[in-house]
């Protein structure tokens, strides 16, 4: 049986916006299930509803089989999660955070103890345990909301963009743990904009856009859809004017393109020769990352047409 279960989900909120819109997907117990779209594509609202926290406008939600529209509370009994919105209790400090909410969670006190210690050695929190959440960075603060939902054990967590704000390397660390999780069977629905960083802990994943999943499978099945193209990273100078026609830009990293395989030998003459009037200082062309396929499903002027065929 399905963990996590959603069943032609609907949300219109009272504005008139559709911010979900006949919404289906299932995880499976010890997935880890990521959900990729663009701000605005409906995500967060997709959680909070999985969570209880907002009612659909139609639509099915069952966690481990309970309807949890119905009952909202054992969807936040059951789950651990990690919401956008920050702390209230700004005067606390990341440790006695931490500690607290494995309290709450119902771990006796010395489990919470050896709990929290582990938590915040693991993602180097350590330096920070005495540090109120109000003088924290937004990563530091982001970091100790991940341990609050982690803490307490749950078989099933849901973590929304956990790596936001995050310094790389504590970043290595929190993907580190969300792979020990994998291993150790526990369900995972995350939401997170770096599915490069994300490739090796996932186990499928969905691109949402406009309230609807426009793609969904494994890793292997999705870069299946990217194996025509190529990409290209360059460096350019000042006197670069700009790229080849055949050159797709990708909007989330400046300086890298896709191209179809069938234009190879003209986008490489046009390399060779910007790299020889100075334009280019350097450049690689190789095969496209997983978050290509993003930016050809979300960003492809024919993404209408890829919405349209459902
Ligand atoms: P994401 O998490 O993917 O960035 P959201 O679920 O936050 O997307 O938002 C989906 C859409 O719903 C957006 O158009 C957003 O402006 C709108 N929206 C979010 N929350 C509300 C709200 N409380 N009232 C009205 N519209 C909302």
């Amino acid at each position: 049986m399905a963990i996590l279960l959603v069943d032609e989900l609907t949300k219109r909120y009272r504005n008139g916006t559709l911010a979900n819109d006949n919404l289906s997907l299932a995880v499976e117990p010890g997935e880890v299930y990521a959900l990729l779209g663009p701000n605005g594509a409906g995500k967060t609202t997709l959680v909070r509803q999985v969570l209880g926290l907002l009612k659909p406008t139609s639509g099915r939600i069952h966690v481990d089989g309970v309807d949890v529209v119905a009952d909202p509370k054992y969807a936040r009994r059951a789950i651990g999660f990690l919401p956008q919105a920050q702390f209230a209790m700004e005067a606390i400090q990341v440790g006695e955070l931490v500690y607290g909410i494995a309290r709450l969670r119902g771990l006796d006190a010395g489990e919470a103890r050896r709990r929290t210690d582990e938590l915040l050695d693991e993602l180097d929190l350590g330096p920070f345990r005495g540090t109120q959440l109000r003088s924290a960075s937004g990563g530091i603060r982001r970091l100790a909301a991940f341990a609050t939902a982690v803490v307490g054990h749950a078989r099933f967590l849901v973590l929304d963009e956990p790596t936001n704000d995050v310094d790389p390397v504590r970043r290595q660390l929190l993907w580190s743990r969300l792979a020990a999780f994998r291993r150790e069977g526990t369900t995972v629905l995350l939401v997170t904009h770096n599915l490069a960083e994300a490739e090796r802990v996932i186990d499928r994943f969905a691109i949402i856009d406009h309230g609807r999943i426009l793609r969904e499978g494994t890793p292997a099945a999705l870069r299946s859809l990217v194996t025509d193209r190529l990409r290209l990273e360059v460096t350019t100078t000042e006197a670069f004017g700009g790229a080849h026609p055949a050159l797709q830009p990708d909007p989330a990293t400046p300086g890298a393109y896709l191209f179809d395989h069938s234009d190879l030998a003209a986008v490489s003459a046009w390399v060779q020769a910007a790299h020889e009037s100075g334009e280019l200082v350097d450049f690689r062309i190789g095969p496209p990352t997983l978050d290509d396929i993003y930016t050809v499903t979300v960003g492809d002027p024919r993404r209408e047409a890829v919405g349209a065929a459902k």
